[in-house]
């Protein structure tokens, strides 16, 4: 058998310290199982599967707790397959139940269900919003072994009296911290308290805030707790950058970095919607092959979206937080941070999309005034500061590249369209803060724009540079 190297590396991140390495086979997993495992061409079972697989066979409670990208889903997926093999399916009573905070990573789960479980008689049901409910509630009638949810399409059913959640044994509670942030816990809770209370429950999630400890203390019984990274740490594949520079000149110190950092596919995050939009076109009209992916769009524009980028016709996604949440995308080598998420735990999560299954990615973060404080926060939870990107940093000889024309910029922006811009935003909800500041900022603003016509020195480098490389090296 062929392993690709970064399968192989993977293995090595899973196991910092250097215990015996497990097979799926020392798991106790049905041989059906085993088979489908290997046919999905994992050889080695990551740190939290080798250690919340035989727990969930046993039928514990569990508490999951590891980074983005460390294989949760097959964690929960794989044993729950054997776990479910015996016993009998009934109308409109679901017998295990599986909440995520997405439709897309609901399908996700439901993909590996499939995947895993092709040697198992099991029926799987997919209950996301943004599909036709009749199929959903067909299936349901007919029997489901599995059901994949998300919290809001669930309660939907619910209160229509088209499920029942009596016969339901087993409760996976995913992605926890993203339930909270997207204001789930409330509709978690109301799940819960309509199950069975002799039922196994687990709960996976990359950090542990308290509300989410809170949750666990009352729905799970003398769980099991499986920690395979400190909470909020980062990966270490990942380097990361933070890039300051003017609010105004983002676009153009990334479109230099998507150009000169040897990127091969990126996914570059922003915190507004209107950004991810407004982004997108522009870096189109600059002749970059992207995409965009934001909570504004239907499933099937999204899925289609998606679908674009991993199949290469796109190589450069932008995306809003809620949109790539727990995205499964093999093989991103660079995460950019438009702006520094307003959520620190937003940072873990967007970053977590390159460097995953071991291979090595590079995440950056450009950093204006209006992100000082956010970026502080990222730093305060990882608790490492992020290294300013300099000079020893840059992939290619500057020297014997010319820096883009300040042309651009203005070209890009007719004056019409630079006055619309300046005025609020409608549609998109900031927070309060944010919006109260606005006015406060606006001299500010002004004052930047007379620091950036200044000449920029020619410092130490050779030749033309990049603009923003001023503002980190403090010149
Ligand atoms: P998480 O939920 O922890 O963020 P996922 O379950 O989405 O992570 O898995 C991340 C990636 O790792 C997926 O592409 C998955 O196919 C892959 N993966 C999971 N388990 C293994 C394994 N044992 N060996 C190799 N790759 C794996
Ligand atoms: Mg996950």
């Amino acid at each position: 058998m062929q392993f690709a190297l970064h399968e192989l590396s993977f293995l090595a991140y899973s196991y910092p310290d250097n215990r015996n390495l497990m097979t799926f086979a020392d798991l106790g997993l049905s041989p059906e199982l085993l088979q489908a495992v290997e046919t999905a061409g994992y050889t080695e079972p990551t740190a939290i599967q080798a250690e919340a697989i035989p727990a969930v066979l046993m039928m514990k409670d569990l508490i999951g707790i590891a980074q983005t990208g460390t294989g949760k889903t097959a964690s929960f997926v794989l044993p729950m397959i054997d776990v479910m093999a015996a016993g009998r399916r009934r109308a409109l009573m679901p017998r295990s139940l599986i909440l995520e905070p997405t439709r897309e990573l609901a399908a996700q789960v439901a993909e590996n269900f499939e995947k895993y479980g092709k040697n198992h008689d099991l029926k799987m049901a997919l209950l996301i919003g943004g599909v036709q409910m009749g199929d959903q509630i067909k299936a349901l009638d007919e029997g489901v072994d599995v059901l994949i949810a998300t919290p809001g399409r669930m309660m939907d059913l619910f209160e229509r009296g088209k499920i029942l959640l009596s016969g339901c044994e087993l409760l996976v509670i995913d992605e926890a911290d993203r339930m909270l942030d997207m204001g789930f816990i409330p509709d978690i809770e109301f799940i819960c308290d309509k199950l069975p209370e002799t039922r196994q429950t687990m709960l996976f999630s990359a950090t542990m805030p308290a509300p989410i400890e809170k949750l666990a203390k009352k729905f799970l019984s003398s769980p099991k707790r499986i920690e395979t990274a400190r909470a909020a740490t980062t990966n270490k594949d990942i380097t990361t950058f933070k890039v300051p520079v003017h609010a105004r000149k983002k676009r153009e110190t990334l479109r230099w970095l998507l150009q000169n950092d040897h990127v091969e596919t990126a996914i570059i995050f922003a915190n507004r919607k209107t950004t991810v939009r407004e982004l997108n076109k522009s870096l189109q009209r600059h002749g970059f092959a992207s995409g965009e992916i934001h909570g504004d769009m239907d499933q099937n524009s999204r899925l289609k979206e998606l679908e674009r980028f991993k199949s290469g016709d796109v190589n450069i996604l932008v995306a809003s937080d809620v949109a790539a949440r727990g995205l499964d995308i093999k093989g991103v080598s660079h995460v950019f941070n438009f702006d520094t998420p307003w959520h620190p735990d937003d940072y873990v999560h967007r970053i977590g999309r390159t460097g995953r299954a071991g291979a090595k990615g590079r995440a950056f973060t450009l950093v204006s005034d209006e992100d000082a404080e956010a970026i502080e926060n990222v730093e305060k939870l990882t608790g490492n500061p992020v290294k300013v990107f300099g000079k020893e940093d840059v992939r290619v000889e500057l020297a014997a590249r010319d820096a883009e024309p300040e042309a651009e910029e203005r070209e890009e922006r007719p004056k019409k369209e630079a006055k619309k811009a300046s005025r609020k935003p409608r549609e998109e909800k900031r927070p309060p803060d944010e919006a109260a500041d606005e006015k406060k900022r606006k001299p500010r603003k002004a004052r930047e724009r007379q620091e950036d016509s200044e000449p920029v020195p020619a410092g130490e480098w050779n030749g033309p540079k990049p603009g923003f490389l001023d503002v980190g090296f403090g010149e």
